[in-house]
């Protein structure tokens, strides 16, 4: 239920104030995530306002679905017929797929993943050049993204004439665009320029939106870039119903091409617009709050806030300093289970929270060592995984045959016989002619150089498709097609004739047999599902690298691993923030290229107010690379956070070689919980 007592004074005015522009510039944990969904609730009930005139817009999938869980608890699952509640790719998808078409792209495209662009940047190159020297195809494909979100097309990209890096990406760009038409596909960054381009271009477009979007509200607003900022004001600029809130600390996407400057600049861009500004912190206690405040008074650009609770101090923060990264995973396991004996808690509540991916891996073996569930956010995702994505292209193919991308990763899985010189061969050919890469298959005979029992191959291989894509014309039974084509193809025999190792083949199997679940469960949910609609749900939760899969979708209780841009906006009642160290956080990157380590001071800002009973922070003396010891310094941050607010642990764990010595550790834990139970 909707009670707007309970908020404060600030908040209600926030809430209250339904018309005309609002900002609310606040910092972590004040209520500015809060306020949207109390505003929306407030619109819906108080307000009488249709929910399909709402559009709410935030930055991670994760996010959307905590947020519309939220306002369905607030006004009732039957009031949120037609709200928009989603991430600005899905809006942004929402939007194409309806009008697409007006930009000569066919309604039924494809969404890229960045190894599918990875293949067109390398399909691109040998277009222009043969000389085989190492091209740095990620580096393209980031300055094409760049521009990209900067709204800059390929005829109006205009390179430095002395970077040959960038002039080489320029001449790629506008044939990575065509081939991505031609593949009848988009990629991330398309969803939003395209978008932007239909309701620049089209005014019938722009007012069916404007006219949908009465109501219009953006969270973590400081990270939006140039073309995402575009994309608002056009929807917003009819009725100017937009609120949007945000905190510039915790601004963390500048890497990325976000520009802090759109919300500093909002006053600006809606003279007369209402400020708020939200002061108390309601999530963590005064010791993790006055940390955070502590360190990030020392960027120099920012907007003054002060943050207050009256939450109490709670307890200091602990600081654990481990001898090498091996013993830091076992002691914030350590710790992290006797918390959870100590207040009786759940995996869930717990949080370890790191800057870099890769440094997860010591964490999740501990874990599993101990038998904890814990749940992985982002890094290898499951759909970026290659037997999943050999799995999915089937699907992708079926549904867009014109994926070439897609097309060419199954054309010889499972094994049969086309080798990549034939293959090279009919991608060649279908270039000259100008000639869809499916249908060169099936022409085949025309093709010079491919002949005998490689030609039936092919000619095989060509029908398979044909007919797969005419057997899944008609909707309905998704799920149970897909398992009969992946019987038929042999998937899962292919898998375990060519992995070694049976454990690692078992699992890759049980992947592929988890796409058949999940088509399955969303055949479930949606009436009519079609394959278009589940790989598009597929597509945009692949890229969602900072969400990934929800605790909740698997029903069990597990500790969460994720980085620290993956964790904006949540909050965990325990945080471990591990590796406190100098070319960690701040980034090798940003220290080596002499950078402003503003952005990654706000990441460890981010970071500290993510936790609201306690934090832990760990650092390492020593840290292994490839394979040898390596000296570490602690980051500079940990000397800007107060040492009263800190207890520090020193000491290593001892590890067990024989069954004596493990037993008279474990007498050691339970001796030393007990302990600590008592000074409770
Ligand atoms: P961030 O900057 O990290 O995104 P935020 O400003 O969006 O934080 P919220 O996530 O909305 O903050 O709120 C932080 C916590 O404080 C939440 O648990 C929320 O339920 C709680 N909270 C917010 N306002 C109030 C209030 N008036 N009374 C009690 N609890 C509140
Ligand atoms: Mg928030």
């Amino acid at each position: 239920m909707l009670d707007l007592s309970t908020l404060n004074p600030p908040q209600r005015e926030a809430v209250d104030c339904t018309e005309g522009p609002l900002l609310v510039l606040a910092g972590a944990g004040s209520g500015k995530t809060r306020v949207i969904t109390c505003r929306i609730g407030h619109l819906v009930l108080h307000r009488k306002v249709a929910p399909e005139s709402i559009l709410a817009v935030t930055f991670t999938n994760k996010a959307a679905g905590e947020m519309k869980e939220r306002v369905r608890e607030l006004v009732g699952r039957g009031r949120t017929k037609g709200m928009i509640v989603s991430t600005f790719h899905s809006l942004g998808v929402r939007i194409l797929r309806r009008d697409i078409e007006r930009l000569g792209y066919k309604r039924n495209f494809g969404i890229y993943t960045t190894s599918d662009q990875l293949g067109l940047v390398r399909q691109a190159l040998r277009e222009v050049s043969d000389d085989g020297r190492k091209v740095d195809t990620e580096g393209i494909l980031w300055r094409i993204s760049g521009w990209k979100n900067r709204l800059i097309p390929p005829d109006r990209v205009q390179p430095r004439l002395n970077d040959p890096d960038e002039l080489l990406a320029a001449t790629i760009y506008p044939r990575y665009q065509r081939l991505l038409m031609a593949c009848n596909a988009i990629d991330f960054d398309d969803i939003i320029m395209l978008t932007v381009r239909l309701l620049q271009e089209q005014p019938e477009v722009l007012d069916h939106w404007q006219e949908r979007f009465r109501y219009i509200m953006v969270d973590e607003y400081q990270d939006t870039n140039a073309s995402q900022y575009l994309f608002v004001s056009l929807l917003a600029k009819k009725y100017r119903n937009l609120c949007v809130v945000g905190d510039d600390d915790q601004s963390i996407y500048g890497w990325r091409g976000a520009d802090v400057g759109n919300i500093l600049a909002f006053e600006k861009d809606y003279p007369g617009c209402r400020v708020v500004k939200l002061e108390q912190n309601y999530r963590s206690t005064g010791t993790i709050l006055e940390a955070a405040n502590h360190v990030i008074r020392n960027n120099s650009v920012r907007t003054e806030k002060r943050l207050w609770t009256d939450a109490g101090e709670g307890r200091p923060i602990d600081l654990v300093i481990a001898q090498d990264d091996e013993e830091e995973a076992s002691q914030v396991v350590e710790r992290l289970q006797m918390e959870r004996y100590r207040h009786n808690l759940s995996f869930g509540d717990f949080a370890i929270l790191y800057r870099t991916n890769s440094q997860s891996r010591a964490f999740e073996e501990q874990l599993r060592f101990e038998d904890i569930p814990y749940v992985l956010v982002g890094g290898m995702q499951f759909y970026e995984r290659k037997e999943v994505k050999d799995a999915l292209s089937y699907l992708k193919v079926i549904d867009n045959p014109r994926d070439e991308q897609s097309l060419l990763r199954i054309v010889n899985f499972p094994r049969r016989g086309i080798g990549d010189g034939t293959v090279l061969k009919i991608n060649q050919w279908s270039l000259e002619h100008d000639c869809p890469l499916l249908e060169a298959f099936g022409r085949v005979e025309e093709i010079e150089g491919v002949t005998g029992a490689v030609r039936e191959k092919v000619l095989a291989f060509h029908r398979l498709v044909e007919e797969s894509v005419r057997d899944f014309r008609h909707a309905g039974n998704l799920a149970a097609r897909v398992k009969g084509l992946f019987d038929r193809l042999g998937l899962e025999e292919e898998l375990y004739r060519t992995i070694e190792d049976p454990a690692t083949a078992r699992r890759k199997v049980e992947n592929v047999a988890e796409v058949i679940n999940s088509l399955a469960a969303f055949e479930e949910r949606i009436p009519g599902a079609t394959l278009s609609g589940f790989l598009e749900k597929v597509s945009l939760m692949d890229e969602d690298r900072f969400a990934g899969k929800d605790k909740k979708e698997h029903g069990k209780d597990a500790v969460t691993l994720m980085s620290l841009h993956s964790s904006k906006g949540l909050e965990f009642p325990f945080v471990f923030l591990v590796g406190f160290e100098e070319e960690i956080l701040p980034h090798k990157r940003t220290v080596e290229e002499g950078m402003p380590i503003d952005e990654e001071r706000r990441l460890c800002y981010v970071g500290i107010t993510r936790a609201r009973r306690h934090l832990t922070i760990t650092r390492c003396l020593n840290r292994k690379k490839y394979g040898k010891l390596q000296e570490r310094q602690p980051s500079r941050f940990l000397e800007e956070i107060p040492g009263r607010l800190l207890q520090v642990h020193e000491g290593s764990v001892k590890k067990a070689s024989t069954e004596e010595e493990a037993e008279a550790l474990a007498q050691d834990f339970f001796a030393r919980m007990r302990s600590m139970l008592q000074q409770e």
